[in-house]
């Protein structure tokens, strides 16, 4: 399970907010648990994608930026955050791709914004061969 520090749900909605119509990505910082990790922390990264509407590049800087931030707090890099601007919050082939590069150790937040604001979120971890969708809290 992935629970969310109540600060860090504001952030998360102001950032992909911000961002719409266009992708937003970033990771999570927070707790790694073995059955339940707590976010605690949004660390956003440029997308450099070419159609940053339909999809993310992460900026490479972003892996050094979140683990910079993680070390001057004690916790640690859970996954990688981003937004689906008007559509679900389920992986896409390209996510996908990126997921088998990244491998298993990060789970993936994806973030539905619409423009009337509104917001879903959903958990996922690659196991391998698929996305498998964890369940996620707000506390
Ligand atoms: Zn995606």
């Amino acid at each position: 399970m992935i629970v969310l520090d109540g600060a860090v749900q504001t952030s998360i909605r102001a950032w992909a907010l911000a961002a719409y119509p266009h992708e937003a990505v970033g990771f999570v910082i927070g707790e790694p648990l073995p059955t339940l990790a707590t976010v605690t922390a949004l660390v956003p990264v440029a997308n450099l994608a070419s159609t940053p509407d339909t999809t993310f590049v992460l900026d490479p800087v972003g892996w050094f930026q979140a683990d910079a931030v993680a070390q001057q707090t004690g916790t640690a890099v859970l996954g990688i955050i981003h937004t689906h601007p008007d559509s679900p919050a389920v992986p896409s082939i390209h996510d996908a791709r990126n997921a088998a590069d990244v491998g298993r150790s990060l789970f993936w937040l994806i973030v539905s914004v619409t423009s009337h604001g509104r917001i879903d979120i959903r958990g996922w971890h690659w196991d391998g061969a698929e996305f498998v969708e964890d369940d996620v809290a707000w506390n």
